[in-house]
């Protein structure tokens, strides 16, 4: 058994947090890679050292005095080693940071050290080997993943080290310049090691005791996902839905590597694990519920629609020659509805809508902003009858008014479009009936 660790900044931002991470560590001996993220906030007025990077940068940028901020860091680093009760010193790292500085460092260089400064002292706390992501996670010069090379470079290292702390959200290019993944990617450097070391498992320990069915902040004290297939994460993550950066997902769904997500502050609570597919049945017959505001409704009217051959074709071609996604597309036997984000094509409408009665002369043409959609995600919902009855009986009783429906033909999901004025309604109301009723 082989497990990979992924903390992420909130579970490393003071040395009581470390403490918590260490005795999680400690608890289990094949615990065996470990990768942190930089000090996060320690409250919410704090700043994360990642930020103050970011700002050491803009301010060398502009040819600015940075040094107070450098100390700032330093100070927060010192105190994590102070209150530990370690020996090791990091003077030499900080005096190669300023040198660099000095001479110029790109952005990427300097954000990526609050993980390997983090990193360093991970590993003399623990006692594991440290191995630089810079040499394990390679990146192409166009600044994207080589994949293969980084999991080569990963198996090369790693198994020269039992256990070894691997700091996130970095790497480097073949000629060594640092590269960084976009914010939160330490995610995906968890597993990606994962991945290379075939772990039997990816833990992902945060701030929260796992996914929620709901977002807790419209169904106060909603509950804990215990069991989420991927697709069914892609669809709630499609929706908005978040705990860790998506593209930590694909490395080890690709392999069948489950992810289980902890809570470093309730360390005894399963959390939710993340799998490609299970046998086990969900407590009720959906999974998780996710939504967003922002869509805009473009409808469409013209007789005979239904025997226009073309007519989506023209439609959707307007759509794609100013480069706008389209989300959902229902239809009927005269008209046509096409919902796109509103921020996608706000600045576009008056092009678009021009295109389209160049192309499909439509009789009418309508638009309806402030939409919002809601996906209701849950792999048990094949085999259960009635689903979509309760859902809208539930949402009629709430006096929400459905817009639009849109089951996915792997009836996994449903998303229904609503007044982006009732969005929160709704979602308490199906929340309501699948999971405070259990219906
Ligand atoms: N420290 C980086 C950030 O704040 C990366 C991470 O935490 O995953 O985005």
């Amino acid at each position: 058994m082989k497990k990979v660790v992924k903390f992420g900044g909130s579970s490393l931002a003071s040395a009581e947090q470390f403490s918590k991470v260490g005795d999680i560590i400690h608890a289990d001996e094949t615990r065996v890679y470990v990768v942190p993220s930089a000090p996060g906030k320690r409250d919410s007025n704090d700043t994360k050292v990642t930020d103050l990077l970011f700002k050491i940068y803009g301010l060398m940028k502009a040819g600015k005095p940075y040094m107070k901020v450098l100390e700032q860091i330093k100070l927060r680093y010192a105190q994590i080693i102070r209150g530990l009760g370690l020996k090791v010193s990091l003077a030499k790292e900080f005096d190669e940071i300023r040198k660099k500085l000095e001479k110029g460092a790109g952005e990427m260089y300097v954000i990526s050290r609050g993980e390997y400064l983090n990193g360093k002292i991970m590993a003399a706390y623990l006692g594991y080997d440290f191995v630089d992501a810079a040499n394990v996670i390679r990146f192409n010069d166009d600044e994207t993943l080589d994949a293969e090379e980084t999991y080569k470079l990963m198996k090369k290292h790693l198994d020269a080290h039992e256990r070894a702390v691997i700091p996130g959200f970095y790497g480097s290019k073949k000629n060594g310049e640092v590269v960084t993944f976009s914010r939160g990617g330490s995610d995906i450097t968890g597993s990606l090691v994962a991945r290379a070391v075939k772990a039997d498992i990816y833990e992902n320990w945060t701030d929260v005791s796992g996914f929620m069915v709901a977002d807790p902040r419209i169904v106060k004290g909603s509950q804990v996902i215990h069991t989420i297939t991927y697709s069914e994460l892609r669809e709630l993550a499609y929706m908005g839905a978040s705990v860790m950066h998506e593209d930590a997902i694909f490395p080890v769904s690709q392999v069948g590597i489950p992810i289980n997500i902890r809570n470093t502050n309730e360390p005894e609570a399963e959390g939710t694990l993340i799998v490609e597919r299970t046998s086990r049945i969900s407590k009720y017959t959906i999974t998780g519920i996710a939504g967003m505001k922002g869509f805009v409704s473009l409808s469409l009217e013209k007789d005979k629609m239904n025997t226009a051959v073309g007519f989506c074709r023209k439609a959707l071609t307007a759509f794609e020659e100013y480069g706008i996604s389209v989300e959902h597309m229902p239809s009927g036997i005269d008209t046509m509805s096409v919902i796109v984000r509103q921020k996608d094509f706000a600045d576009k409408e008056q092009q678009v809508i021009a295109r389209i009665e160049e192309l499909c002369e439509p009789d009418h043409m309508d638009i309806e902003s402030d939409i919002a959609l809601i996906a209701v995600v849950g792999r048990g919902m094949k085999s259960t009858r009635g689903t979509a009855g309760r859902l809208f009986s539930a949402l009629a009783h709430a006096h929400v008014n459905v817009k639009m429906i849109d089951q996915g033909s792997s009836e996994l999901n449903i998303i229904i479009g609503v007044a982006s004025v009732d969005f929160e309604e709704a979602i308490k109301a199906i929340y309501n009936i699948f999971v405070e009723a259990r219906l």
